[in-house]
């Protein structure tokens, strides 16, 4: 269980993220959903430690991880991260790359890492290489690697955006069963309306580094806020 209360965090005197409170329940997805530059992204960041607040709290499984004076580093806080740019390291094999945040022996790491791949249906890739995959393949990998330790929360910034349409649709459905079977709390950045519908249980509908409407898929879309967001629904499509 993630727990956040009002983060903020200001770049040169502006606030870019501006009083953001989130709970996000295992097994649940929570979408950020909003237009360019309204500080998800710096959002994500500050949980996943990365980037430090100005005040607020975060919070796992009751457990406070970060205050303005206190602050576990990224490494402890067991949290999986998943970004667009989620490169492979290219000179590992795909076993090295899903094994790389685990710890234990070698046999235990393989089981692991055989149990993951067999998941994400590549194990046959185990022995290969990034370069010999195609995107969807290594985005595949890199949510293996992502799910590897057991992260009770999982942090994906916009992390099909660099698939083909083709390839997206099947890979967000096989993304949200593994998160949903593992229990995992998640909470996913996007700015394309039609990927939060998808994905979501919840949507937190955000602009100017605030959360201005948060609910069910269906109830924002069809009961949006104000004009702006309706632009913003369609303008997306
Ligand atoms: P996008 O959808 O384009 O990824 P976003 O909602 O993720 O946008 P952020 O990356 O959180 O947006 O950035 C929000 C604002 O904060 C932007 O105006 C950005 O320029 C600014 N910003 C982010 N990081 C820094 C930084 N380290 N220094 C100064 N300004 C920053
Ligand atoms: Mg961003």
């Amino acid at each position: 269980r993630l727990e956040i209360k009002d983060l903020r965090r200001s770049f040169a005197g502006r606030p870019v993220v501006d009083g953001v409170s989130l709970q996000i329940m295992p097994g649940q997805v929570t979408c950020l959903l909003g237009p360019s530059g309204c500080g998800k992204s710096t959002t994500l960041r500050m949980i996943a430690g990365v980037e430090m607040q100005d005040s607020g709290t975060i919070h796992v499984d009751g457990k406070l991880i970060c205050d303005t004076v206190f602050r576990i580093p990224p490494e402890r806080r067991e949290i999986g991260l998943m970004f667009q740019d989620f490169a492979l390291f290219p000179h590992l094999s795909v076993a090295d790359n899903v094994a790389f945040g685990l710890k234990g022996s070698k046999a235990e790491k393989r089981v692991r890492v055989e149990e993951l791949l067999a998941r994400v249906d590549l194990l046959r890739f185990i022995d290969g290489y990034p370069h010999q995959l195609s995107g969807g393949e290594q985005q595949r990998v890199a949510l293996a690697r992502a799910l590897a330790p057991k992260p009770r929360i999982m942090l994906m910034d916009e992390p099909f955006s660099g698939l083909d349409n083709r390839l997206r649709d099947g890979i967000r459905d096989e993304t949200l069963s593994i998160l949903k079977g593992e229990d995992t709390a998640v909470l996913l950045v996007t700015h394309e309306p039609d990927e939060a519908m998808r994905m979501a249980d919840e949507i937190a509908l955000m602009r100017d580094g605030k959360i201005v409407q948060q609910g069910a898929p269906y109830n924002v879309y069809t009961r949006p806020l104000d004009r702006a967001a309706v632009a913003f629904f369609s303008d997306a499509n």
